[in-house]
């Protein structure tokens, strides 16, 4: 008896010598889950708490409130596609985008594409779609590249 007992503490001791890293690991997931991690509603992957995004499944996990507040240099997506509707072969969008050379283009070819029998101009309504487009799929907020 006494010889499988002391066996078995011995194989205990044998895991606890060779294993000494998932105690010390927990610990420290212990503690840093208390101080700065949270985990992700998604995937349950323990993440750092001001994550927005889940490293590891890639889904949001935060609402990002900035997203709503107008921040410096962002472009409202609303107002551009507006903008982009109504007064785009005119450039609008693009000046809304601090595109001005774009802008002026766009301009330029509603004003002087009947000169080519408005086939520039046709080319232009086709560009102001696929902007709107683009605008569309946009965030809410976005910026200039
Ligand atoms: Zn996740």
């Amino acid at each position: 008896m006494e010889d499988i007992q002391k066996t078995e503490e011995d194989k205990v001791s044998i895991v606890k010598e060779n294993n000494p890293l998932p105690n010390i690991h927990e610990n420290n997931a212990v503690f840093t889950s208390n101080a700065n991690t949270k985990f992700c509603k998604h995937c349950g992957e323990k993440i750092a708490a001001e994550a927005v995004v889940c490293p590891k499944c890639g889904c949001q996990v935060e609402n990002l409130d900035v997203e709503d507040k107008p921040t410096p240099g962002s472009k409202d997506k609303i107002v551009a596609a507006l903008l982009c509707f109504f007064l785009g072969m005119l450039g609008a969008h693009k000046f809304y985008e601090n595109k001005v050379g774009t802008g002026i283009l766009y301009l330029l070819i509603f004003l002087v594409g009947w000169i080519l029998f408005f086939v520039p101009t046709i080319i232009l309504a086709i560009v102001c779609i696929v902007d709107l487009v683009n605008l569309v799929t946009k965030p809410k907020r976005y910026y200039i590249p």
